[in-house]
Order: C-alpha cells, then structure tokens, then sequence
C-alpha cells in the first residue's frame, strides 16, 4: 500500500536524532559532551511549578477553549504590549503546544497547494519540513557570513516569485544567534508590504540577547502595514527553561487567527490545561529568573566564542543571543583523524562523536554543510570538556 507521499518527503528531525544517539552512547557508559539540543539546562523556576501544582489541586485538568484559556490569552496580550509595544486582542492569539506547533498551524492556516515560503539559510531546520507538510514550496536563500547572516535586499528580491505566500524571519537566530537590526527589519517590512506577503516572526529567543547594544524589535511593531501581515511566533519553551511543558504562542491578524483555532479544534483540542495555568505564572510573576538565566548564558558565550577562537581551522561570529555557536569547519577539510577523512561538517561531526564522545549538530539540514551547531546551553564544566575535546581533534588533525 502507497503511504502518504506527502509525509514521505518529510525528513526526520536529525537534531533530535543526534540527541538520541548522544543519549545511546551515555547509556553505554561513554563520557559524553552534547552541545545538540536546543534546550535550556536550568529547571523551571519554583513559582512556575507550584502554579502548576495548584492548578491540578484545583481542578483545572478539563478541557479548555481550543484557542487556549481566556486567562492566558490576556496575559500573551499583555506580554506583547509590555515587551513589544504590540496591541494584540485575545481573540488574535492563539495557545498551542510549544511554538513549533504554533509555526504548523499558521502554514497551515495561510498556505495552498505550492504556495511559496522564503526561509532564509541557516534556518531551524524544522521550517521547511513544516512548509512542506502544509503543502507549500519552502524557496531556501542563502546569506552570507560577510552580512552577519542578514538577507541583503537584493536576495531578498531575487527569491520574489509571484507564488510567493510568506518569509520566515528569526530573531535571533537559531542556528547562528545573530539578531536583526532595525534597519534589516524595516527592509524586510518593505519587502513585504509591497508584495503583500506575510512574514512569519519567530521571536522564541527574544529575551535571551547578550551584544550589547542590540535589543529585541518585533517587526510588527513597525506599523500598521506590517503589523497586518505579520505572524507573531513566540513562547516560554527557551526563556523560562519549560521546554518540556508544550506552550507556544502566535498573534495574528484576526482571520489567521480564527483558523488557526479552527484547525487546532480538530487536531489538538487545546493545549494542556496545566501547563497553561503555569504559562500564566511565568509571564505574569517574577521576573528576576528569566534574566539570571541570560546572564548564566551570557558567561558561557563569551567563553564557548573564545574558546573557539583560539582553535586554529574553524572559526564563527560571536553570537548576540540564544544559545547557539555556529561554527565554519570547511577549514579542516582535507585533513584526517586517525586514517578518517573529512570533506563535510558531517564528517567533522560524525568523527568528533566516534573518537572525542562530543555530539554537535551538522548544518546540512539546516542549509549549510560547512558549519556546525553547538548548543551552550549546558554547563560551564561541560562546554570546558567540550571545547578541551574539539580543540585536541583539530590539533591532531593530520
Ligand atoms: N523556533 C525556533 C527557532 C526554535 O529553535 C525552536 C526550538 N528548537 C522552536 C521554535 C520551538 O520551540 P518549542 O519548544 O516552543 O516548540
């Protein structure tokens, strides 16, 4: 029997899929490093779990409205105007399970059959699968390491077809940690106003940013052109360390919205009701924990960066928030580790895993196979060990 040739396009994480590796070798009894995933290594700060406590003691455990908990909702809104400067009404947000199935509902929401995405490169991985699956034409554009990873305009042009439906844009960056300026948002904004195409903002990352100078700026806060063409991505996965509590956020104009409800009615009911009453805790309580997270992030970015420039063949940009070190390896191309050769960031992964016990994700997927992806986001001993191991494969790199 033929299986959907939809789903068969599809390729399977390959970061979670290095999680799982990483994981098998530990169970093994291997001293592993992994600089894989893309998750805070803190744990949920205290009110958030009490609230969630509380919640099931008071039996908050049923259904609730599939666009998520008026409570909730309110609170997304408040978020926005506080943070964001964005006037977002309840009914143009939508609660769904983790951003990543925020991302699925809006291309869902807003593609037909070959409608075209622009996803500018690097990306995360997961947006052109998503693409995909909608039924849409992910058009990758690759940026250059000379623009700090920013699409110029003229690329941006270039991608332009008239099948053209959305650009993706993340700020910052996963996997490169770069953030976009004002100036690269308002040509971005201009690009999309006079196409007339959405662009989806994926602001997952917003409060954890380092550079100094450089702030967080939602394009839809640039005017009412763009705020109506704007997709609004967002969630508590990566700024409150609940990555495994499922809560991602969107903000539309109002006919996404509506569905985007629609559709998660049929496929997901709602979000947890636990976790939502726990989201509610996290954006409405205590601040001072999101910003001792960064800070923790924030000395193991500047060690994690100097470390890595002090290792002769690779190189990268310091990264301006997340969590992530993208790293240039075409450098060690040519050369081998104990009889191996390495021609792709694949390569270098694939031997940095067998030889050193160091997991990092390979960039191919996520449309650079000359870099590699390390996750900081794990402790100052481990990212020493790590970076001890990578700089003793590349120095004995014959
Ligand atoms: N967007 C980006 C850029 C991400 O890196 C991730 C997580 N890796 C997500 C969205 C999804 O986050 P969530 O856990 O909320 O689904």
């Amino acid at each position: 029997m033929e299986l959907s040739r939809r789903a068969m396009q599809i390729k399977a994480s390959s970061t979670l899929a290095i999680s799982a590796k990483a994981a098998e070798l530990k169970a093994e009894g291997k001293d592993m490093v992994t600089f894989g995933v893309g998750e805070p290594d803190f744990d949920t700060p205290a009110h958030i779990r009490e609230a969630a406590k509380k919640a099931i003691d008071e039996g908050k455990t049923r259904y609730t409205p599939a666009a998520g908990t008026m409570a909730l909702r309110k609170a997304v809104c408040k978020k926005l105007k506080a943070d964001n400067g964005l006037d977002y009404e309840p009914a143009q947000v939508i609660i769904s399970n983790g951003a990543k199935h925020s991302l699925m509902n809006t291309f869902m929401a807003i593609l037909n059959e070959g409608d075209e995405v622009i996803i500018p490169a690097p990306f995360w991985l997961s947006y052109s699968e998503m693409v995909k699956i909608a039924g849409g034409v992910p058009v990758i554009v690759h940026t250059k390491k000379e623009n700090g990873f920013m699409l110029t305009k003229e690329e941006l042009e270039g991608a332009y077809t008239s099948k053209t439906k959305a650009l993706v844009l993340t700020s910052p960056s996963n996997p490169t940690g770069m953030i976009s300026s004002l100036k690269d948002l308002e040509m971005i904004a201009e690009f999309a106003v006079s196409h007339d195409i959405f662009v989806i903002s994926d602001e997952i990352y917003e409060k954890l940013i380092y550079a100094e100078g450089k702030k967080h700026i939602s394009i839809a806060s640039l005017g009412k052109e763009i705020y109506d063409r704007t997709i609004v991505i967002n969630g508590v996965s990566k700024s409150y360390a609940m990555t495994g509590w499922r809560i991602g956020f969107t903000a539309a104009p109002l006919p996404v919205a509506k569905l985007m409800a629609s559709l998660q009615s049929h496929m997901a009911s709602n979000p947890n009701s636990i976790a939502q009453e726990a989201t509610v805790a996290a954006l409405e309580g205590p601040q001072e924990c999101v910003e001792e997270m960064r800070l923790e992030f924030e000395k193991r970015r500047d060690y994690i960066y100097e470390r890595e420039e002090a290792i002769p063949m690779i190189s990268a940009l310091k990264p301006e928030g997340a969590f992530y070190l993208f790293v240039d390896v075409s450098g060690t191309y040519g050369k081998s580790y104990k009889g191996r050769e390495i021609h792709s960031a694949a390569d270098f992964a694939s031997v940095l895993l067998d030889e050193k016990f160091v997991a990092v994700v390979p960039c191919a997927d996520f449309g650079m196979p000359d870099y590699i992806r390390l996750s900081y986001a794990t402790s100052m001993e481990m990212i020493k060990k790590g970076m001890d191991r990578i700089e003793e494969l590349v120095l004995g790199l014959a």
